[in-house]
């Protein structure tokens, strides 16, 4: 089931036109689907209502509140990786029992601020890190909950910049310091270790480096456990691949996943806690564009769209495909003309797709660009003075703006002139 699809010739977001959207709330701009929201969220529980299990949202994939909230009704928890993220997961309602704190680089007043609101778990990734946990701890009186994110030295992800279980990125524990590491955390005071996480990437299409990572993790738990650890829970991380609509492989459905997991970690005794981003907002939200210009190059078409690399960073920063189409249904009969689908940014780098076939488009046609919801608004900047673009939540025949448009004066406000000029 799409829900973002063609009724009466033109794309809809459930039970709202597109062109509604644009028209109301103008162009460029995200908008995402709750029915895809929900029904992501609880394809992936599904995998699991039958194992203790947390599923824990990374949000960083999409962190505006009014998606975490929708979420958090479910009963999803959260992954945060700063401070910034921690408040926004607490203000969407998601209680700080189902919230797990990853990042390898986590400061001293983020560590305060997620101690004091009683966070689940610290994912450490380092021996200093978790020297400083221990020292704010015990100032605060408390007790941290940690699990070590271990490097299982695995390579997987759709992208080198996306992979980050092998021994030379710079995440976690490194695999043969994983038990000193346990052993100098159980003397420690403040610390209390409760469990074992990694990550191993994203955008993964193939359940075999998972099944690497939970079979050397799993031998791993057993080792820490006979040594006198209580580990009670196991954290794999996110990662699970979505389709984005080219010709690679399919990633692999929740429920195969959640089929090997559950196979794979049953005899271990643990609560499994997973972090998905990616497969839970990814195909939950478009990125709605119109174009400026259909301009002829010497050798090529290209469509100037008002949407760039600021807004979707993905294509130039990962070459990420992503599916377009216009929202108005092409005629019966035309001829697809070759584009290159480009924005107004003066970077070569800020093209979405080159020599992409496409229905005929001219100036102030809508353009969808697909599988958006998933590190495009969360990664998008002000470069060029190019204000965020607005965010929009459809839930049935609703829609409303989550995040608005900042105008120039807006973005003006937080800069000064110094007293000599
Ligand atoms: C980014 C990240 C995730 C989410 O990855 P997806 O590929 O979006 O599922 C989960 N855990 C950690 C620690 C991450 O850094």
């Amino acid at each position: 089931m799409r829900h973002f699809d063609f009724k009466n010739g033109e794309i809809y977001a459930e039970g709202v036109s597109l062109r509604r959207i644009a028209e109301d709330v103008g162009t460029p701009v995200y908008v995402y689907s709750t029915a895809t929201l929900e029904r992501h969220y609880n394809v992936f529980t599904a995998a699991f209502s039958d194992v203790p299990a947390l599923v824990a949202y990374s949000v960083k994939a999409n962190s505006n509140i009014a998606v975490l909230a929708t979420l958090a009704k479910l009963g999803c928890g959260a992954d945060v990786v700063s401070g910034g993220e921690l408040v926004r997961a607490l203000t969407a309602g998601i209680p700080a029992s189902k919230i797990v704190f990853s990042g390898v680089g986590k400061t001293r007043s983020e560590m305060e601020l997620a101690l004091k609101s009683d966070i689940r778990v610290f994912n450490v990734e380092s021996l200093p890190e978790l020297a400083a946990l221990n020292e704010i701890a015990l100032s605060l009186g408390k007790r941290a909950s940690i699990a070590f994110r271990v490097n299982p030295d695995i390579s997987a992800g759709g992208h080198d910049k996306i992979s980050t279980g092998k021994a030379e990125n710079k995440f976690g524990i490194a695999w043969d310091q994983a038990e000193e590491a346990y052993a100098i955390a159980a003397a420690m005071e403040g610390i209390n270790v409760v469990g074992v996480d990694v990550h191993i990437g994203s955008q993964i299409d193939d359940l075999t480096p998972f099944k690497a990572a939970i079979h050397k993790v799993g031998a791993l738990i057993e080792r820490l456990r006979a040594a006198g650890h209580n580990i009670q829970s196991f954290d794999i991380g996110g990662g699970l691949g979505i389709p984005y609509g080219d010709n690679r492989k399919a990633p692999p459905l929740p429920s195969d996943y959640g089929t090997m997991v559950k196979d794979m970690t049953r005899h271990m005794d643990v609560e499994m806690i997973f972090e998905p981003g990616r497969m839970i907002a990814g195909n939950a939200g478009i990125l709605l564009s119109e174009v400026i210009y259909a301009k002829q190059g010497s050798d090529r078409n290209f469509l100037i769209i008002d949407a760039a690399m600021n807004d979707l960073i993905r294509p130039a920063l990962y070459d990420a495909y992503h599916d377009m189409e216009p929202v108005k249904a092409p005629g019966a009969k035309y001829d697809e003309i070759i584009y290159d689908v480009v924005g107004p940014i003066c970077e070569t780098g800020d093209t979405f797709t080159k020599q992409r076939a496409l229905p005929p488009m001219e100036a102030g046609d809508l353009l969808v660009i697909h599988s958006a919801g998933a590190y495009g608004a969360a990664q998008s900047s002000q470069y060029n003075t190019r204000p965020l673009i607005p965010e929009v939540l459809v839930n049935g025949y609703n829609y409303q703006v989550i995040r608005e448009r900042p105008s120039i004066e807006d973005i003006l406000k937080t800069e000064r002139l110094p007293d000599w000029l």
